[in-house]
């Protein structure tokens, strides 16, 4: 019996180690120097002008939000396939939610249904504020286009990239914000690179990336031109801002500044076994994922779907039988307009996002992680032809 394959995997090489084991015998575990040389690491490798590293992707996310002045009153759009969090930040901040489906080709939201769903809320005065697109399993949305609505819409752009850092849109970076007035990443374990728990925001406005670092720290500020009065003395500060403790510490930015150092190699691997993927399940009665041209896929997530007019199989045996067969096969993702926090609080129902409740119905997650073997892939591939015959 083979070892367990699962379906995502960090890599920590002897270097990441050695990083963060200097950075607990140096002065600083938080509020020091590795957090901005990670920040700036971030920045130059996006072409953003700003990043600003957070404890995590869903506060990164939140303070996006809170940095738009997102509030009770607002309505936030995005994917219904993509993780919790991608919506339950405008939660947070009292707004309300509600969806674009997605394109049945990319699973990322549909800017064609962008565009109808916008046309509509005009006509009733209900026009989102913020849209907040999610570049799934690492491929970008088509955000040349999704700027255009913005712009003739007024809304702002949210990029949701926690699968994608490391992916390019038009050759350029995902995160470089051409197109999208913040990005966000995450770098939990399962993602393109980790910090353990952590994430980042990408902007090229300065004010917003002010007002980013402020609420990452409590909405507390030192710096004069900020302050209503003169300081009391050198110890003084102020509050101008309602903030939170989103801070990400030096170990876990040592560690990222090591991890970024290997991103590049860490998407060639990850399009590699894709690329094997792609090859060795061609006959099989799946439906591989497509990246359109002119994108670079960061590969975060590798789905396929059950193709119903080819197979009896169903998603569920399928499913059942990599498990049995020690393939840690996940599914991505649960529309989110079907759980009950917003089913209940906004009265969705099934239907209401038809290609996203379809595409779940016969999605599967293959494992793909930088360290995945050659050998291992080809386990994988074998124990579907196996499942089929
Ligand atoms: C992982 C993820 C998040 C949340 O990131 P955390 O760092 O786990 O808080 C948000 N959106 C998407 C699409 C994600 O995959």
């Amino acid at each position: 019996m083979s070892t367990f394959i699962p379906y995502g995997k960090q890599s920590i090489c002897e270097e990441d180690v050695k990083a963060v084991l200097e950075t607990l015998h140096s002065d600083w575990l938080t509020c020091g120097p590795a957090v901005s040389q990670f920040e700036a690491a971030i920045s130059s490798y996006c072409g953003a002008q700003h990043a600003i590293a957070v404890s995590n992707g869903t506060a990164a996310l939140h303070l996006a939000c809170l940095a738009l002045d997102v509030k009770e009153g607002d309505v936030v759009w995005t994917s219904p396939n993509t993780f919790l969090a991608s919506a339950n930040c405008a939660l947070f901040c009292g707004a309300s939610v509600d969806f674009v489906d997605i394109d049945p080709v990319t699973y990322n939201m549909s800017a064609e249904r962008l565009e109808e769903k916008l046309k509509a809320a005009k006509q009733v005065g209900k026009l989102p504020k913020v849209v907040i697109p999610v570049d799934f399993a690492g491929q970008s949305c088509d955000m040349q286009k999704m700027r255009s609505l913005a712009d003739e819409y007024g809304f702002y752009i949210i990029e949701d990239a926690c699968h994608a850092l490391g992916g390019k849109y038009q050759n350029k970076p995902i995160g470089s914000c051409q197109y999208a007035d913040m990005t966000i990443f995450s770098f939990h374990p399962v993602k393109v690179i980790t910090t353990a728990e952590g994430g980042a925001i990408t902007t090229n406005d300065k004010k917003i990336s002010q007002k980013l670092q402020l609420l990452r720290a409590h909405g507390m500020t030192r710096d004069e031109s900020l302050m209503t009065e003169e300081p009391h003395g050198p110890w003084f500060y102020e509050q101008c801002a309602l903030g939170y403790n989103y801070r990400i510490s030096d170990l876990q930015c040592a560690l990222g500044i090591s991890q970024m150092r290997k991103l590049d190699e860490f998407i060639a691997k990850r399009n590699m076994i894709a690329k094997k993927y792609d090859e060795l399940l061609s006959g099989l009665p799946l439906v591989l994922p497509k990246v359109l041209d002119g994108n670079y896929s960061a590969f975060h997530l590798y789905v396929v779907q059950v193709d119903p007019s080819k197979t009896d199989k169903t998603r569920l045996s399928l499913f059942n039988y990599l498990r049995e067969n020690n393939i840690g096969a996940n599914v991505h993702y649960i529309p989110v307009h079907t759980q009950p926090v917003y089913r209940d609080r906004f009265g969705f129902k099934k239907g209401d996002f038809p290609e996203a409740e379809s595409y779940y119905k016969h999605v599967i997650s293959l494992p793909i992680f930088p360290l995945m073997e050659d050998k291992e892939v080809s386990i994988v591939c074998s124990v579907l032809q196996g499942a089929f015959t």
